[in-house]
């Protein structure tokens, strides 16, 4: 449902890409992995096409990604993305902000579009919050929020980066959980993250990634025995 070969991306002389391969088949998990500035935020915006690459090739749910005439409206109605920060409009209230693009984009009438609110709402454990503000709620929820507004496009494949690397272990927990429910629901996903604990007990797959390249990669058993030093240094260095 995803696939990238060889895909090269620079930021002027920089190779942040550099020849990276890899594929997520419908349901699984893939955790993308790897030391700060190995590319794995880049990797991850060339999927959604924040990020243009320079050369290889990537397939979002049949969508070429890497060609000039791809259909961006289309890619983003299949593909959901989570950042660090929330990025919920603030003047707006959670139902606003969740109502605002299944409206706007797919054209969902109001009243249908608010039903699917509750929906999503429900999904991540904030219906209460329906007409609050984000401001009035915590780091967690807000992040809660966020995740339901990207589900209430109906993805079929949703993009994590770091979405709880900004929280408190406690808020963190809450939202892992949230995801961990996602992942039950047989949802795709592609996921950056530091939590090697979870991602251990959540991935089908991991990517190590080290310098711009796929380092190693495998099964989530690759943590526990990694067989490349960079990684075995990696989660020996307190990550696990
Ligand atoms: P982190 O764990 O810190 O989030 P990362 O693996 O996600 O790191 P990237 O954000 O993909 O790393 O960045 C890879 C490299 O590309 C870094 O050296 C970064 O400085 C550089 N880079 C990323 N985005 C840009 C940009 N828009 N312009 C120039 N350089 C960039
Ligand atoms: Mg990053």
């Amino acid at each position: 449902i995803v696939s990238l070969r060889d895909v090269q991306k620079s930021f002027g002389s920089l190779r942040v890409l550099d020849g990276v391969s890899f594929a997520v088949e419908r349901g699984e998990v893939l955790a993308l992995i790897g030391r700060s500035g190995s590319g794995k935020s880049t990797a991850l915006r060339c999927i959604d096409r924040f990020e243009k690459v320079d050369g290889g090739e990537i397939v979002v749910c049949g969508h070429r990604v890497d060609r000039p005439d791809v259909d961006l409206r289309a890619l983003r109605q299949d593909v959901g993305i989570v950042f660090q920060s929330y990025n919920l409009f603030p003047h707006l209230t959670i139902e606003q902000n969740i109502t605002l693009a299944p409206c706007a984009v797919k054209g969902l009438a109001n009243s249908q579009a608010k039903d699917l609110a509750r929906k999503v709402l429900a999904q991540v454990g904030l219906e209460e919050k329906l007409h609050a503000y984000p401001e009035q709620l915590s780091g967690g929820q807000q992040q809660r929020a966020a995740i339901a507004r990207s589900l209430a496009m109906q993805p079929k494949v949703m993009l994590f980066d770091e979405v709880t690397s900004a929280l408190d272990p406690e808020l963190t927990a809450e939202v892992l959980k949230v995801i961990e429910q996602l992942a039950a629901d047989g949802m795709t996903m592609v996921m950056v993250t530091h939590e090697m604990g979870f991602a251990k007990g959540i991935a089908d797959r991991i990517v190590f990634m080290h310098r711009g390249k796929v380092h190693e990669t495998g099964p989530a058993s690759i943590l526990t025995s990694p067989t490349t030093p960079e990684l075995t240094q990696f989660v020996g260095t307190g990550n696990l």
